[in-house]
């Protein structure tokens, strides 16, 4: 398959708005690699942290990435990571990691290096991408750009009823503030609230967009 042959569904928004669940069954009903680049950022943070690297020294945090190999494949249709051989499995999602991974997805260095292997996915499939700068910067040519949004309360139960320990404000003001990349709603995505939505109206309203918007073989 060649690059340019491939199309990029991409899914943006804050932090517990609902972009995985949404992102893993619209992946899996149309055949699209489901690829969750959160965790990349999530899987660079783990490896700081557990070489006692102060994510708050950038400095320290951008020697890091290369002195260890982030090795992003798929399997079974979802992106799948190592850091030197090491799957951190759930550890990714930590309350250690939550709370450190917005200051670490600050540095530049860092954003370069994993948008370029996010950019990687594109040679090798179809793909659902969820993020935060997928439509407007890892692939802005993508007609397919979806910001899946919320209210501060509905994300705060839904992030409880996965047990909590993600401070979710601090985590959107630090990823919305930044130099680079901000999270921001790009001015051609489609923009859902799902406060009052459950997941398959959710799915449905995609899809319905995605044929508006030209995606054949859905
Ligand atoms: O999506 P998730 O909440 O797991 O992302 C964890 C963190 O990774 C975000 O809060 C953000 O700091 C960073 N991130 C990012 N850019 C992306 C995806 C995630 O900066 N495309």
């Amino acid at each position: 398959m060649q690059e340019d042959e491939n199309n990029v569904i991409a899914i943006d928004g804050p932090a517990a708005s609902g972009k995985s669940s949404v992102s893993s069954r619209i992946s899996a009903k149309i055949g699209y690699l489901h690829v969750n680049s959160g965790l990349m950022y999530r899987a660079f943070t783990w490896s700081v942290l557990r070489s006692e690297i102060d994510p708050n020294d950038a400095a320290s945090v951008v020697g890091h990435l290369n002195s260890i190999n982030l090795n992003c494949g798929q399997s079974d249709g979802i992106s799948t990571l190592r850091v030197n051989g090491l799957d951190p499995g759930l550890e990714l999602k930590s309350s250690e990691v939550n709370e450190n991974v917005s200051v670490v997805s600050a540095v530049e260095e860092v954003r370069e290096a994993l948008v370029s292997k996010q950019r990687d996915y594109l040679k090798i499939a179809n793909i659902v991408m969820e993020g935060r700068d997928i439509g407007s910067v890892v692939f802005p040519e993508t007609p397919y750009k979806f910001y899946i949004d919320a209210s501060v309360e509905v994300r705060a139960k839904r992030r409880m009823a996965e047990g909590g320990g993600d401070d979710l404000n601090k985590r959107d003001k630090i990823d919305a503030s930044r130099k680079v990349s901000p999270l921001l709603i790009a001015e051609d995505a489609c923009v859902i609230d799902t406060s009052e939505m459950d997941l398959d109206q959710v799915v449905q309203a995609v899809f319905n967009e995605l044929k508006v918007r030209g995606l054949e073989k859905l």
